[in-house]
């Protein structure tokens, strides 16, 4: 929720985002992560974010258990929920750093220990990116629509309060930052065609997606065609098609099987180039 929410107090500020959830172990209490990627310009990546520019850690007893920081840039900032002043917190990286005691905001104003709308709002102190407004704006309308009007303006208080207790400092770098396991992808992250590949099942060949021998391609409504001479040959269609529709030719231009491609028109979405547009119809 606080990912959403800043990421829709993002998009009043005329920015593009984008923000999901990476679940671990699936019980309550388990530490979890959520991403929020901000720009001012279409966002065509759907990774998660290992480089972050900030920070937010809404329990600090996972500074003992995780390495926080792994990948936060040196220019970034962080904001952490504790009682501690930012120089008395160690992430193992001297940035700047705010602390605000988020937990006692949110006892005080939503009579729970929920933190995220708190923390949301001293992140506006961290940030000139997103003002208190919008993220205040964004509060009240997201977590209005679910817990209704009352509830929005608790929170978007409960955010007030946090920006005027946030204190804003460098964090400690004392502790060593251990750096986590080389990155292995996961099947989100490599292209349906690599992570799976064509197999035989009873005699029937399938592969991501599509089964090879059905012509899936006649349920498309509407069909991509390709402006070759656009292409800069990135490959970002190919890795996104969801039925691995697009081959590369030797040289990196492509090919698009429409016995298979559907025509969802997510690789014209990604292609950064427009060198595929999306025609009406089930035929070009
Ligand atoms: S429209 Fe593009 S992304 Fe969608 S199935 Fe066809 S080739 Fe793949
Ligand atoms: S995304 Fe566009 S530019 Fe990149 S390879 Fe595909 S068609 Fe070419």
């Amino acid at each position: 929720m606080a990912a959403q929410t800043i990421a829709e107090a993002a998009i009043y500020e005329g920015l593009e985002a984008q923000a999901f959830p990476f679940f671990g172990a699936e019980r309550r209490g388990a530490p979890v992560m959520a991403f929020c990627r901000i720009d001012d310009k279409k966002i065509s990546v759907r990774t998660q974010v290992y480089q972050p520019d900030m920070l937010v850690v809404m329990d600090e007893s996972l500074l003992d258990i995780e390495p926080v920081a792994d990948g936060l840039k040196p220019n970034g900032s962080a904001v952490v929920n504790t009682k501690l002043s930012p120089d008395k917190v160690d992430l193992g990286i001297r940035v700047k750093c705010v602390s605000v005691d988020a937990t006692t905001v949110a006892l005080e104003m939503l009579k729970a220990p929920i933190v995220n709308t708190a923390i949301l709002g001293a992140m506006a102190k961290a940030n000139d990116i997103v003002t208190l407004e919008s993220i205040k704006k964004a509060i009240a309308s997201r977590f209005g629509e679910h817990l209704g009007e009352e509830a929005g303006r608790i929170n978007a208080a409960a955010a007030q309060a946090a920006y005027d207790r946030a204190v804003l400092g460098e964090s400690a770098a004392q502790r060593p930052i251990v750096k986590k396991r080389a990155w292995t992808p996961t099947w989100q992250d490599i292209p349906p065609g690599v992570a799976l590949g064509q197999a035989d099942m009873n005699g029937l060949k399938v592969g991501p997606g599509s089964a090879f021998q059905v012509r899936t391609g006649t349920w498309r409504t509407r069909t991509p065609r390709y402006l070759r001479e656009k292409c800069v040959r990135c490959a970002k269609c190919w890795f996104i098609c969801p039925d691995a529709a697009i081959s590369r030719e030797s040289d990196d231009h492509i090919q698009i099987d429409y016995d298979h491609c559907k025509g969802c028109g997510v690789c014209a979405s990604i292609c950064p180039a427009k060198a595929i547009e999306m025609a009406k119809g089930a035929k070009l």
